[in-house]
């Protein structure tokens, strides 16, 4: 049976079947995987990834899944959780981190090795996999200004270190995706820097969000790309739709450029009031917004 191979795979992982997967994504919405599976070592990681390969299983690589939307059927395969490989060390000014950890812990290590450069990573809700995918950015930092290295499995389940230039990072983008690759790790280079003013920007940081963001709902933060030359969260608001609601989820009268689920919505109102937003600011201004998010399964 599959889930009896899949666990063989694992010493120290886990293996879940049919998984809501409302519980792995910050929406908060979306239906079971057939299979969830976390390995804790590259080791296991490996061993999982020659297996799915080999039964031809479609498969899909989640971080915190703070940028991604699983439909209410949920997903047909195998959600492979990167959240385990999380080990960090840090060497002088470079540090190396496993894909799964997360933004706030790893800008934690980074203040106390004395480090700055990172701050505007704190605030993201997200893993450090998740942020070298997305070239995850705010408040002007991004991770193309400090990603040395990335360390990557291939489809064929080798394992690269490549510069990270390598990688073509631009605004949201980069092309793991495309290549197929599995992010394990990557190194950052930083600078030396006064602990008390990282801390402090790291808290003005987290003001400027708590202020301006709705942080006490469900969401996966800014739903629309920016288009070039506008923002999403304007040409939204200039729309009149402020606190339009499709269902548990309605468009953020806070800000606008999120979608959040603040009455239990599924993934469907969730989809289709994004769809109407993009519809409703392409008639008003003739601008396509395009979703930032990930979309993960079915949804008509
Ligand atoms: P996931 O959502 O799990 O995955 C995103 C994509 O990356 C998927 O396609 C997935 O397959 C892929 N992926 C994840 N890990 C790996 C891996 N190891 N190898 C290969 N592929 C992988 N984003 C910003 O850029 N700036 C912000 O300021 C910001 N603020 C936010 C605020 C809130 C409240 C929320 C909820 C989200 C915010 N986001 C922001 C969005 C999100 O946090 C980022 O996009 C983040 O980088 C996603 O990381 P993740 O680990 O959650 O990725």
């Amino acid at each position: 049976m599959f889930e009896d191979r899949l666990k063989t795979c694992l010493d120290t992982g886990r293996v879940l079947v049919q998984e809501p997967m409302k519980r792995h994504t910050t929406f908060r919405a979306g239906g079971p995987a057939d299979y969830f599976v976390e390995p804790a070592t590259e080791e296991e990681l490996k061993k999982v990834m020659d297996l799915l390969r080999e039964e031809q299983m479609p498969y899909y690589i989640l971080g915190n899944g703070s940028n991604l939307l699983v439909s209410d059927q949920g997903y047909r395969g195998v959600i492979v959780s990167m959240l385990a490989l999380k080990d960090c060390r840090v060497d002088g000014n470079l540090v190396y981190a496993g894909a799964g950890i997360k933004m706030s812990v790893l800008a934690r290590e980074i203040l106390a090795a004395g480090l700055t450069g990172f701050e505007f990573g704190a605030g993201i809700p997200g893993t450090l996999g998740g942020a070298v995918v997305m070239n995850a950015g705010a408040y002007g930092g991004e991770m193309v200004q400090i990603l040395k290295s990335v360390r990557v499995m291939t489809m064929e389940g080798e394992v690269l270190d490549l510069p990270a230039a390598e990688l073509k990072l631009s605004y949201r983008y980069s092309l793991v995706p495309e290549m197929g690759y599995i992010v394990l790790g990557a190194e950052m280079e930083l600078v030396p820097g006064e602990q008390s003013e990282i801390q402090a920007k790291m808290d003005e940081l987290a003001q400027k969000r708590r202020d301006k963001q709705p942080l006490e709902f469900p969401s996966a933060g800014s739903t629309f790309k920016r288009p070039e030359g506008y923002f999403a969260g304007k040409l939204i608001q200039d729309s009149g739709l402020a606190g339009y609601r499709v269902g548990g989820a309605c468009v953020s009268p806070k800000h606008c450029g999120f979608v959040v689920n603040d009455q239990d919505g599924t993934a469907s109102d969730i989809y289709q009031l994004c769809k109407e937003v993009e519809a409703c600011v392409w008639e008003r201004f003739g601008v396509k917004l395009t979703m930032e998010v990930k979309i993960l399964g079915d949804f008509c």
